[in-house]
């Protein structure tokens, strides 16, 4: 019988398909920290991976194991060099995990576009008339606003068809994507970062955490944008530098910033963005939906099996 670790719990409907195949057994792991994670692993055959940390020294334990299969698409926390040196294959839940993510950066360009929070506010404390006499109001329309949506991958091609939804203009910013796809999604193909920047009033990043990622968006590159922009984090933690973000917001460099996703998770309490009243915040929840992980919780462990069953789908392997 072939051993799987569910490595952070995941939705009763993904475990479901391990329950009722007589071929695997399973545990759940919760306790996620390093110590627990290299006493349990080395027995298993398969991994499905929410949070927790695989890296090499606990990979090199592992002499069964022949699949990861990560519960989402980012797969920052997971060794790949060693993956690849040890061939242990890397599976995706691919398709499942981009329309939650695309309504998540909706709701957050909503929410400042609408100033939601004040206005929620303003009503239970009943101060029902005071947008009557607001003198600065600076909500806005999204219709003809233009979007820079930096990464077009599956989240950003499911954000494009909401962002057109609303009239927006959108600009996109992928130098693996070629313009001509770019295009029959109805977008605009930028090839210099920089020249988006300043043409855009929302700028909203699904890409990769990767060296190159790390950071794309610094104090110098908010220095280009537009005083009313608004940027959107909710790739991964260190694609936008905080410090750098916080200091932009409080010197009224942008308008605002939504962020999901933070460098250090959960961030320190004293993390200056934590009481800016500028950035609109959720917890790494872009994908917390009731759909969205049940579908992925289904995803991710029927890849597992199919890895056993030599029925995987080749978009759900990630090439090392
Ligand atoms: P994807 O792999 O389908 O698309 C990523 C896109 O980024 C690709 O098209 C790639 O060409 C592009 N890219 C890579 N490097 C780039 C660069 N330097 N500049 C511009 N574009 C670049 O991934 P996806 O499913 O769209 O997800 C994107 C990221 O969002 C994931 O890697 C993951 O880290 C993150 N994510 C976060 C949550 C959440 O809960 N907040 C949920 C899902 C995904």
């Amino acid at each position: 019988m072939l051993k799987i670790a569910i490595v952070d719990k995941i939705h009763s409907d993904g475990i479901k398909l391990l329950e009722d195949n007589s071929k695997f057994q399973y545990e759940i792991i919760e306790d996620l920290s390093k110590k627990n994670l290299i006493l349990k692993l080395p027995s298993f055959d398969g991994i499905t991976l929410r949070r927790g940390k695989i890296d090499a020294e606990i990979l090199e334990k592992c002499k069964n194991l022949k699949v990861i299969s990560r519960h989402g698409v980012g797969y920052d926390n997971v060794d790949t060099k060693l993956l690849k040196k040890n061939n242990i294959t890397l599976l995706v839940a691919a398709t499942t995990s981009a329309v939650s993510p695309a309504e998540h950066i909706m709701f957050m360009v909503l929410n400042i576009s609408k100033g939601i929070d004040l206005y929620d506010k303003a009503v239970r404390d009943g101060k029902f008339d005071f947008v009557m006499h607001m003198k600065n109001n600076n909500n806005f329309e999204l219709a003809n606003k233009k979007i820079l949506i930096i990464g077009f991958g599956r989240i950003g091609r499911k954000l494009i068809k909401r962002c057109l939804g609303f009239e927006m203009k959108v600009n996109v910013y992928d130098p693996f994507v070629e313009q001509k796809i770019i295009e029959s999604f109805g977008g605009i193909k930028v090839n210099d970062l920089n020249e988006g920047l300043k043409d855009s009033d929302i700028i909203s990043l699904s890409v990769p955490l990767t060296e190159k990622t790390y950071n794309m968006i610094n104090l110098e590159k908010i220095k280009i944008m537009k005083k009313n922009a608004v940027i959107i984090n909710t790739s991964r933690g260190g694609v936008v530098n905080e410090k750098d973000l916080n200091e932009a917001l409080n010197k009224d460099l942008i308008y605002g910033a939504g962020l999901d996703v933070f460098e250090k998770e959960p961030p320190d309490n004293d993390n200056p963005l934590l009481t800016n009243k500028r950035v609109v915040l959720s917890p790494h929840a872009a994908t917390f939906t009731k759909e969205g992980l049940s579908k992925m919780s289904i995803q991710t462990v029927q890849n597992v099996i199919d890895y056993f069953e030599n029925n995987l789908q080749q978009t759900m392997i990630v090439k090392l």
